[in-house]
């Protein structure tokens, strides 16, 4: 995972670039100005992805949510696109109170906007309804 070692305004972190298979080790320093400098990477999404983690870290949510009437007791669901990571551990507290009922389609909206964030939290599977299911 990435280390980091930031002295006053300036930074020097490695992190390894998760965007593709290839798996980049790409060093990020920020000077005092702000000015980014990353190397490492092999294509302009790795550069992107640096810059995303230090100036607004991203991650898409995957996590269950309880189902009713379902084939499984619990439903496996995603952000529809990341979300900033500070907000992961409070989309999981919102996501603990939600429960839905079978049948779903993978795509369906479980939680529209979550946290106010414009990203809907979708299903990730399709689950059917079986009767006599709690
Ligand atoms: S920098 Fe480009 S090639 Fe390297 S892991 Fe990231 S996306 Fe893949």
């Amino acid at each position: 995972m990435a280390m980091e070692a930031q002295v006053s305004q300036e930074l020097k972190r490695k992190m390894t670039c998760i965007t593709c298979p290839t798996g980049c080790q790409l060093e990020v320093e920020r000077d005092a100005q702000g000015n980014l400098r990353i190397t490492g990477h092999q294509c302009r999404r790795g550069e992107i992805y640096a810059q995303n983690e230090v100036l607004n870290p991203r991650r898409v949510l995957t996590t269950t949510v309880r189902i009713r009437h379902g084939s499984l007791p619990l439903l496996p669901v995603r952000t529809a696109e990341a979300i900033p990571k500070e907000l992961l551990a409070k989309a999981m507290e919102v996501l603990a109170q939600i429960e839905v009922t079978a049948p779903v389609k993978t795509g369906d909206v479980v939680l529209a906007n979550i946290l106010d964030t414009g990203i809907d939290v979708i299903a990730s599977r399709d689950m059917q309804r079986v009767e006599g299911a709690a």
